[in-house]
């Protein structure tokens, strides 16, 4: 006879259910404690411990010696290899037999000498499944290896995850041993743990939630663990509950399968190849048993890593793809920090990952994927669109600390008016666990509900890799569709998107950035790293530049496409969202350091390799060929190379000979330069002394200060090397704030809350403390000539020192400061002043392509979130007709607070990197004050040129005699920022022109060249040919017209060499 219904009390129901399906309580008769039945150890475990990270073939051949469970093995980033020889009972015939291990490492297995399952326990994979079903004559004996990485799945922080690692870390197996599976105890588990989460999740004012829990205490009262005869009625009454249908409008949620893998972070690059594996080989695994299941896998990359480690693994990943299971996504080389690199270095990344992709997938990718990345640039959705992309995902917007962002699926316009469709999981999360909770929070945190009715859920686990488990996809699959809950589909990534813009007449638009409001350090955190990336895109540009025209000017000349391909790749590489930003720890900074010193070197090797093609054949003198990479007229005084290895200062014209002109070249012998410093002169004079730029009287100091002339600006320098004046010589007009000096070092206490090397907060700015210098420390440096300076020692604390010269050219409109740092501090924030004699409520900051404007006042919490904000090669600050520009070489850290431009120069977090920032560093940055706007002023050419000097490389040969031009525009506004060799070039003479309009306005220019070209066709960033034909070209120049910060590329097809 049935038993009486009982009054049911909510809590104890509850808990009574969770304690059936515990882990931790009454394992030994509730169901938990069944799902593993007969056990046995395996026959013998043998070990070879190495410090180096070998492949299989080379691995298995070593000493393998006795081991045991329990056995610790170690320190941390080596590999301990297991071989572990196994033989099932016979009398487990019939059943599921898993392998269970459980390791602090992370662990591959190897079976006949491919990968076929990661082993992490913090990822929830502790067991290999042997057989599904082991029949009477399959082979019960076997031996597997198991590659166990001396690092966990967030590598080997010392006591928290982002401490520095802990190198003497030891890891140990905890759990080696055979058993037995049962299946159908694991389904119920899964039922009642969905049926607990529903209950919770819904709450006690749903009547669902009840009818959910009552079925869960049903499923309890029927099921005898220890009988699986009454497993099935539990089942069905599961079965009954969850098959009870939604209604038509119930939100759909697009289950995707996803595994962050950051490329290198906790744990070196070399390790990144080896969690690639182990990820997603247990992928295909679960691809294989769940034909439904589809991934979602960005990072060309780690694709390319995986195609050269593991080809038998890259097969199997292609093979999927062709399935639609396995879905490469991204379209980028790797997910790049999308605030820090150049314009140039934006397109790149699509680039060599959209090329990718269709050569080994088949197809470009359609959707940007960039889920954990610190702020999205303005520039991005025309890059995007240009780049065959009109999609893009992240969820990183909901770390912001002041604001929540308004939308989770909205258009998001760029600077210059594209539009892309974009889409934030809003569970906020892109390592779901499949729980209902997750699936809830996905709907009630839609900021877009109502105007659209699809959500993404990414899940796996992530950051370290892992990914998804079975047990994820089941939990998913089950909630497919049931009462009361969203409707879940296990979906692809174009399903998503086709879902989201087939309803799009509703969704809103946000212009301009995607500003993170945390993680702000990562503009300056890591000062080398960011020295490396400013330097490698500027070496790359230069060098594809040169070879470019030697291309064209010598039939000869190999364009190295192949070389320059894996010096991008390794640029590329670095501009990882945990590399470029500092966040690495110390090894992967290392590495780092090496990649760009790898560009450094490889990239001078070019140089001189087109130089010297530059300058065969052709009469001339022989001497130094001095080149301009830029697209306009230089004139400048530059260190020239004196036998010996010292330097002389030479000076470059507008016109004349050593006139260097756009984007060209001109032969400078050696006698003509060793006159140069006769020229008029920028000169050092005292505070007191007349400006008369004829006669310079030789510098001298009378009341300690130093004033240095140009005849276009004037600088005065107090005796502690503090900007008391700045003079617009023309005008009169003073550029330093009344009563204010410029030039002031300032020092901020700098502790975040947790992210150390990310974040700098709010309050840093109440611990502000100018740095003092002593009077008496300023000297002249140069004295006069075409150049003059002054310098100066600051000690900025007992520890850290500073010395700085400050110089002023001739014919410069900037003055700059050359600074070299000892800096060794602990949670201290560095930054230099400018207060201006400038109102207004809005700065300029250089961004990809072009410029945008930010507050500077804080009167809403949008404002004031931007405390600290990132900037390329110059910031801006004018009024009507008058303002004042920063430029820096390497800075990216920057604000503008009132009438205060500030350039963030060093920090010294200790997490995860505890060395990060100590020791000494070098960099410039540049004042410039300006009549006019900025535009007309030429703030932007100014602060190209400061970054990329004009090149004075050792002729090999006689260099040209006359000053020759590849390439001119006609407009101001419209900078030529890239010359390379097409990527498909037939007998490689097609050239690449990548255009961009720099004023955001409207203009059309005419592009001359003295190339022999023979035709000209405008291309996509994809540099696929615009399908309406070539443009008129006509007495070697075509006209171009562009729209606001417009980018355009341009396919030149030379005509053959001359033979
Ligand atoms: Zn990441």
């Amino acid at each position: 006879m049935a038993a009486a219904p009982a009054l049911k009390h909510w809590r104890t129901t509850l808990e009574r259910v969770e304690k059936f399906v515990s882990p931790l309580y009454f394992t030994d008769c509730n169901l938990r404690g069944r799902l593993f039945g007969d056990s046995c150890p395996v026959a013998e475990l043998s070990s070879f411990l190495t410090p180096e990270r070998l492949p299989y073939q080379e691995a298995v051949q070593q000493d393998f010696r006795p081991a045991q469970v329990g056995d610790s093995f170690g320190p941390t980033w080596w590999t301990c290899w297991f071989r572990v020889e196994l033989t099932i009972p016979e009398a487990w015939v019939g059943q599921e037999v898993h392998l269970r291990w459980e390791s602090d490492g992370e662990g591959l297995v190897w079976r006949d000498g491919e990968p076929v399952q990661g082993l992490t326990k913090e990822g929830e994979k502790t067991s290999y499944i042997l057989t599904d079903k082991l029949g009477e004559k399959d082979p019960r004996s076997l031996t597997l290896y198991v590659e166990v990485a001396c690092n966990g799945l967030l590598g080997a922080g010392k006591g928290s995850m982002i401490a520095a690692p802990d190198p003497e870390k030891v890891f140990q197996v905890s759990r080696a041993e055979l058993a037995v599976f049962h299946r159908d105890v694991y389904k119920l588990l899964v039922d009642l743990e969905l049926l607990l989460g529903i209950a919770k999740g819904l709450g006690e004012d749903n009547q669902r939630s009840f009818q959910a829990l009552y079925t869960a205490n049903q499923m309890v009262n029927v099921c005898d663990p220890a009988q699986p005869e009454t497993f099935p009625v539990a089942q069905a009454l599961a079965s009954k509950f969850f098959g009870q249908r939604g209604g038509e409008s119930q939100h759909t949620i697009h289950a995707l399968g996803h595994c962050h893998i950051d490329t290198a972070w906790l744990w070196p690059f070399k390790e990144t190849v080896r969690k690639c594996a182990r990820s997603w080989v247990t992928v295909v695994q679960l691809m294989e048993r769940n034909p439904e299941f589809i991934f979602a896998c960005s990072q060309a990359q780690q694709l390319e890593w995986v195609r050269s480690h593991y080809p038998g693994l890259h097969a199997r990943l292609q093979e999927f793809a062709c399935r639609g299971q396995f879905v490469p996504v991204g379209g980028t080389w790797v997910e790049m920090d999308g605030n820090l690199p150049s314009g140039e270095s934006m397109v790149r990344q699509f680039l060599q990952g959209q090329n990718f992709f269709r050569q080994e997938f088949g197809k470009i990718c359609s959707e940007f994927w960039l889920p954990d990345t610190f702020g999205y640039s303005a520039q991005l959705p025309q890059i995007m669109r240009s780049c065959g992309i009109k999609r893009f995902l992240t969820q990183k917007l909901s770390w912001n600390l002041v604001n929540s962002f308004p939308h989770h699926t909205f258009f998001w316009e760029g600077l210059d008016g594209s539009q892309v469709l974009a889409h934030f999981p809003p569970g906020d999360s892109y390592g779901m666990q499949g729980s209902v909770e997750e699936v809830l929070k996905t709907v009630a945190k839609n900021r877009d509900k109502g105007r659209t009715n699809h959500s993404a859920f990414l899940f796996g686990f992530g950051d370290g890799g892992g990914g998804p488990t079975q047990t994820m996809v089941d939990r998913l699959k089950r909630l497919c569709n049931t009462d009361g809950l969203p409707r879940v589909q296990l979906s692809s990534p174009e399903q998503l998107f086709a879902a989201l813009e087939g309803h799009s007449g509703q969704l809103c638009t946000w212009v301009g950035e995607l500003f993170l409001e945390l993680h702000n350090g990562t503009y300056t955190t890591h000062a080398q790293i960011k020295k490396g990336n400013r330097e490698c895109e500027r070496i790359l540009h230069d060098v594809e530049l040169l070879s470019s025209l030697a291309l064209a000017r010598s039939a000869q000349f190999l364009y190295p496409a192949a070389l320059l391909q894996d010096l991008w790749r390794l640029l590329l590489l670095t501009q990882f969202h945990d590399v470029v930003t500092g966040s690495c720890i110390q090894l992967v900074a290392e590495e780092a350091m090496c990649h760009y010193e790898d560009i450094r070197s490889h990239g001078n090797t070019l140089l001189s390799a087109a130089a010297a093609a530059l300058c065969a054949g052709e009469p001339g003198p022989e001497g130094l060929l001095i080149v301009n990479t830029l697209p306009w007229k230089r004139t400048e005084v530059l260190a020239l190379p004196r036998p010996g290895g010292a330097h002389c200062l030479g000076m470059s014209w507008g016109e004349g000979p050593g006139h260097c002109p756009r984007h060209g070249l001109c032969s400078c012998p050696r006698p003509h330069l060793t006159t140069a410093p006769a020229a008029p002169a920028a000169c050092v004079r005292s505070a007191r002394a007349p400006a008369d730029l004829a006669s310079r009287p030789p510098p001298t100091k009378t009341d300690g200060s130093v004033t240095l002339d140009n005849g276009i600006i004037r600088v005065r320098l107090d005796p502690t090397g503090r900007l008391t004046s700045l003079v617009l010589v023309a005008s009169g007009r003073e550029a330093i704030a009344e009563g204010a000096v410029g030039n002031q070092f300032v020092l901020f206490d700098d502790v975040p809350l947790y992210w150390d090397a990310w974040d700098v907060m709010d309050y840093h700015l109440e611990t502000r403390k100018p740095v003092l210098g002593q009077a008496g420390t300023l000297a002249v440096g140069t004295e006069g000539g075409v150049r003059g300076s002054a310098w100066f020692l600051l000690q900025i604390s007992p520890n850290s020192r500073l010395s700085q010269e400050v110089v002023l050219d001739v014919g410069c409109p900037y003055v700059r400061f050359h600074t070299e740092v000892h800096w060794h501090e602990a949670h201290k924030f560095l930054k230099v002043e400018f207060p201006a004699r400038v109102r207004s409520p809005q700065a300029t900051y250089e961004v990809q392509f072009g410029h945008l404007q930010r507050p500077t006042h804080y009167n809403t919490s949008w404002d004031w979130a931007r405390f600290e904000v990132w900037a390329h090669r110059w910031m801006d600050l004018s009024e009507h007709g008058f303002g004042l520009a920063l430029l820096n070489d390497c800075k990216y850290g920057a604000s503008v607070r009132g009438n205060v431009l500030s350039l963030s120069l060093l920090r010294a977090p200790k997490s995860p990197d505890a060395t990060v920032d100590m020791g000494r560093h070098e960099f410039t940055y540049a004042l410039m004050p300006h009549k006019g706007s900025f535009q007309d002023a030429g703030v932007i050419p100014a602060a190209y040129s400061l970054n990329f000097p004009l090149l004075a490389l050792p002729a090999p040969g006689p260099a040209p005699a006359a000053a020759w031009s590849a390439f001119s525009v006609s407009s101001p506004a419209v900078v030529l920022e890239t010359v390379k060799q097409a990527e498909t070039s037939p007998q490689g003479r097609t050239l690449l022109l990548r255009l961009y309009e720099a004023h955001g306005s409207h203009s059309d220019c005419w592009l001359h060249t003295s190339l022999p070209v023979q035709e000209a066709v405008l291309c996509d960033l994809l540099e696929r040919r615009d399908p309406a034909g070539p443009l008129l070209l006509q007495d070697n120049r075509l006209k171009l017209a562009f729209t606001p910060f417009q980018v355009q590329s341009l396919l030149l097809v030379l005509q053959p060499p001359p033979n």
